[in-house]
């Protein structure tokens, strides 16, 4: 965030991927502040947990429109137990109003890589139970989801998806094969890259 220039061009510019509610609170303030000065109109704070949705609720009520939250349970760490999902659930029906998004959410590339890595046994489906019901979710209030998936993670995301004919999603730092890419886009998904396109062959 700290090397947002001037774009120039006078569209409005949205970062739809921020964890703002990690930075210290001087780092907020900082990012807010310079957000100000460029041409970007809101920041998409994502979050992490309960605890990271209720940080995230507060920072949008201290910076009104230029913070928006998302809401939900970043993949990437141990799957909820069920009395933890459904309290963050809850308290997402609660505050829907309160939401722009539904994210950070998806699938465990890395972790299910790092437990395969190690000879640890793997149960994705816990996770794909999880990301069905933020889906549901957001079918239900009409929100756009943030997706963390990729590889063929964003497969089983894509078919999440269809099945509940949810049009609006933005994958992040996305990648994948060129079919996946493909049906993305006749899905009329967003797509967002990363640093890695400058060094990453694919
Ligand atoms: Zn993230």
């Amino acid at each position: 965030m700290k090397s947002l220039t001037q774009t120039g061009a006078g569209a409005p510019l949205l970062d739809t991927h921020i964890h703002l509610d990690r930075y210290s609170l001087s780092d907020q303030e900082a990012i807010v502040a310079d957000i100000r000065h460029c041409e970007v109109q809101s920041i998409i704070s994502v979050s992490m947990d309960l605890a990271s949705c209720k940080r995230n609720l507060e920072l949008s009520r201290l910076y009104g429109t230029m913070v928006r939250a998302a809401f939900g349970y970043h993949p990437e760490q141990p799957v909820p137990s069920s009395a933890e999902t459904k309290a963050l659930l809850d308290w997402m029906e609660e505050h829907a109003d309160d939401m722009i998004a539904v994210g950070e959410v998806g699938l465990p590339y890395y972790a299910k890589l790092e437990a395969e890595s190690e000879g640890r046994s793997w149960d994705n489906r816990p996770y794909e139970y999880l990301l069905e019901q933020f889906i549901l979710f957001a079918k239900k209030h009409h929100k756009p989801v943030i997706l963390h998936a990729v590889y063929e993670d964003a497969e089983t995301a894509c078919r999440l998806l269809e099945k509940y004919g949810v049009t609006r999603a933005h994958f992040h730092w996305f990648k994948g094969s060129r079919d996946t890419l493909l049906r993305m886009a006749g899905n009329g998904y967003y797509i967002s890259f990363t640093p890695d396109i400058l060094y990453e062959d694919e």
